[in-house]
């Protein structure tokens, strides 16, 4: 593919010829040809170019791309759909146009020791980007589209990314001839090494632009304000990231976007605590409603749920809600809620009840009834 032929050459038409020059050029080669006519060992590969030569020419869309950006702006399915056996080729048709995302014209300088490997302009994919996005408790339980705000580096539509303002703007660079590399040598003591490196003057790209693109600046993007909805699935925790392909820095030489990776970061609730699906929740309990049992209302992720607390509950007893915890989007299944009951001592009685707990307190003192105290006590006999 090194050696691939220009379209309009393999027609045998120029640069400006209309749609019936390239008909009629194309009509007249297909005939001659033809493997079916031409028994010539050459002529189904010649057959086969000119084919591919019209289907780009005959189309006004693939025509201007291939224009604007050659081989690169036709082949496959666009920017991703390189296959990996033409990759190489298609690199080197692209670095002579796109500028190298990196050091661009006026873009981050600091870009290029990372340019400085073998495959510097070929089309690479962007870096992947990194955010954080705080939710909240309920979010994470029940799981939401958050629109966040990005911003997107978008392909400048005036320039198709090359950041000249016209075609005739993009010139072969002086230092390399056009080549993007440049050697180098140096005297060691094992004698004269010689070595490629980037061309420092075009970046690599072989190219350098006469007058930049007016509606980028020569940059070759345009930084736009996307917003993306984010679906949050329910029972995410945090620290767990979120993947929103494409949306990452832009790619070099014409290469895909990288990835954007949300990490969550569930805030504390007030209440509730989390252990994976379940919720757990203290519940402060009267001694009297502890000793003698009683029915609470409780809060839950889900609204009020009626409680029992049995009679004689303990300081720290555990009592489950059944399927009123988190129902978790990836795995379908239900956590509890598990309620740790904390007896609560009443500061602040009236007097009637003072006077009924000393009646109790009397009761339970009597002579005869062992009381919790005693039981105590005996055991250091
Ligand atoms: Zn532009
Ligand atoms: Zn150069």
């Amino acid at each position: 593919m090194a050696d691939k032929r220009d379209y309009y050459e393999i027609l045998g038409v120029s640069r400006n010829a209309d749609e019936n020059e390239i008909k009629r050029a194309y009509r007249s080669l297909a005939k001659k040809y033809h493997p079916d006519v031409n028994s010539a060992p050459d002529a189904a590969d010649k057959f086969k170019e000119i084919n591919e030569a019209y289907e780009v020419l005959s189309d006004p869309q693939k025509r201007q791309n291939y224009d604007q950006f050659g081989f690169a702006g036709v082949d496959g399915s666009g920017m991703g759909g390189f296959s990996s056996e033409g990759f190489e080729d298609i690199s080197d048709i692209f670095s002579s146009f796109f500028g190298g995302g990196f050091g661009g014209m006026g873009g981050m300088g600091g870009g290029f020791s990372q340019r400085q490997t073998r495959n510097a302009s070929a089309p690479r994919q962007g870096e992947d980007r990194f955010m954080r996005l705080n939710i909240s408790f309920m979010d994470a339980c029940f799981g939401k589209t958050e629109t966040i705000m990005l911003n997107v580096d978008e392909t400048c539509s005036a320039c198709g990314g090359s950041g000249a303002a016209s075609k005739s703007d993009i010139e072969d660079c002086p230092t390399c001839h056009g080549t993007g590399s440049v050697i180098t040598q140096q005297r060691t003591i094992l004698g004269v090494m010689q070595s490629q490196t980037v061309c420092p003057d075009c970046r690599g790209r072989g190219k350098k632009i006469k007058k930049a693109c007016p509606k980028c600046s020569g940059a070759g993007y345009i930084r736009k304000k996307q917003t993306v909805d984010l679906k949050i699935p329910a029972g995410i925790q945090s620290g767990q990231q979120l993947r929103v392909s494409g949306k990452g820095e832009r790619g070099v030489n014409g290469g895909p976007a990288g990835d954007l990776y949300i990490e969550i970061n569930v805030m504390n609730h007030e209440h509730f605590e989390r252990d994976g699906r379940d919720i757990w929740l203290e519940v402060p309990v009267s001694a009297v409603d502890a000793t003698l049992g009683t029915e609470l209302d409780v809060p839950t992720i889900h609204g009020d749920v009626t409680m029992k607390i049995p009679a004689g509950t303990q300081n720290g007893a555990r009592l489950r809600l059944k399927g009123k915890g988190i129902t978790e989007a990836r795995t379908q299944r239900t956590g509890d809620q598990i309620c740790t009951v904390k007896i609560v001592i009443d500061k602040n009685l009236n007097n009637t009840e003072k006077e009924l707990y000393r009646d109790l307190q009397k009761m339970q003192n009597r002579k005869g009834k062992e009381s919790i105290w005693s039981r105590f006590k005996k055991q250091f006999n």
